[in-house]
């Protein structure tokens, strides 16, 4: 693919956002030192701080972005945002990628990741493998504000929030069980378990009376305020049936989510392993430091994904097809300081969630880097 048929998802001839005016006069008054060159950057182009405020996330975002991109156009702190946003995922149990439903790990335990990213004080917080615990991604922003540290993970996270007053919950529905128990009883032929039968199973199965595929699903959101001050997270129960103790990207700083205030912001789902080997979020945020669109700087680092895939089957033949496809997906989510925004997938059609102070909440088609 070359850089001339990587054009900008998003044109910028976009209506003016009436609080302009007022979000440049903020950042003049509470923009951190840092900050200086962003602003003198953003100023050269043509779209400048018009686009003000934008969230960007995965498909699941869009039901916490209709409800709360009001607080951000109302001026609202741009992490209290995306936090909210994601915690309606955390709590809605029909979700099974995130939080409350999350499919769990081959032992039938949902344990979560998450993280918050600050742009504002270039802070950021993770908890990995927390169980019973409804909202790890409030409690990644306590480990970001409350503690000296970046991450904690397993019973040290559950105890910290505990706590901090997180009460105790059992985050493994009825239906995620039965997908477990499901997926328990069909992965292999060589233990002494039967398939449930057809008309009781919730997976789709393919010939071989197997489960169709893999659930995984993860959420993720940028935020970029009225003032221009940029914040994300990301939160997921991650790969279901996974071992026991495994991480993906999501809670990985610089893998599942990054931002700066004086680049952007970059958020990610799909294969974690993926992301974490191509520290995608923070490539995509320091492409866009370099003056790269969001819809470029997408597409580069799934150029960068694709090679390693490739370079990496040599030990692990399943990750790409006959033609060097990758046969796995990925997805990111860019968002630039001047409020440009792209969504990028590895392969094939999807969406993304996206507000704008022009259309407001809405899912937009990603763009792929292969057909
Ligand atoms: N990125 C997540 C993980 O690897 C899974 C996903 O988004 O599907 O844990």
């Amino acid at each position: 693919m070359t850089e001339s048929d990587q054009g900008p998802l998003k044109s910028s001839s976009r209506r003016s956002f009436l609080g302009f005016g007022a979000g440049l006069a903020a950042i003049a008054c509470t923009a951190p030192a840092g900050r200086g060159a962003a602003k003198e950057r953003s100023q050269e182009g043509t779209v400048g701080r018009r686009d003000y405020p934008v969230l960007i996330g995965s498909v699941n975002a869009l039901p916490g972005m209709q409800k709360f991109y009001g607080d951000l156009r109302e001026g609202a702190a741009p992490l209290d945002v995306a936090i909210d946003v994601v915690k309606v995922v955390e709590a809605n149990p029909d979700d099974h990628s995130v939080g409350l439903g999350g499919l769990p790990n081959e032992d039938g335990v949902v344990q979560l990741d998450a993280a918050v990213m600050d742009g504002r004080t270039h802070n950021g917080g993770a908890v990995g493998c927390i169980e019973n615990i409804l909202h790890p991604s409030e409690v990644a922003r306590l480990v970001m504000e409350r503690t000296d540290h970046c991450m904690i993970v397993g019973r040290g996270a559950y105890e910290f929030a505990r706590l901090h007053g997180h009460p105790h919950t059992e985050l493994l529905t009825d239906d995620a069980r039965k997908l477990w128990l499901e997926w328990k009883e069909t992965h292999s032929d060589l233990d002494d378990r039967f398939a449930p039968p057809v008309e009781e199973g919730k997976q789709a199965r393919n010939d071989h009376g197997e489960p169709e595929e893999r659930v995984t699903g993860t959420i993720h959101c940028s935020a970029l305020s009225t003032s221009g001050e940029v914040a994300c997270t990301t939160t997921t129960s991650g790969l279901s049936w996974k071992i026991p103790g495994r991480v993906g990207d999501s809670p990985i700083i610089g893998a599942g989510l990054y931002c700066d205030a004086e680049a952007g912001s970059a958020g990610a789902t799909g294969r974690g392993e993926a992301a974490i080997l191509a520290h995608s979020s923070s490539a995509l945020v320091e492409l866009l430091r370099a003056g790269r669109s969001p819809v470029d700087a997408g597409l580069e680092v799934m150029a960068r994904v694709t090679r390693q895939a490739r370079r990496a089957s040599v030990w692990q033949p399943g990750l790409v097809d006959e033609e060097g496809k990758p046969t796995f997906n990925l997805s990111f989510y860019v968002l630039g300081l001047d409020g440009a925004f792209a969504g990028v997938r590895l392969s094939g059609s999807s969406e993304f969630a996206v507000s704008d102070p022009e259309h407001g909440p809405r899912l937009e088609p990603t763009r792929a880097y292969l057909e």
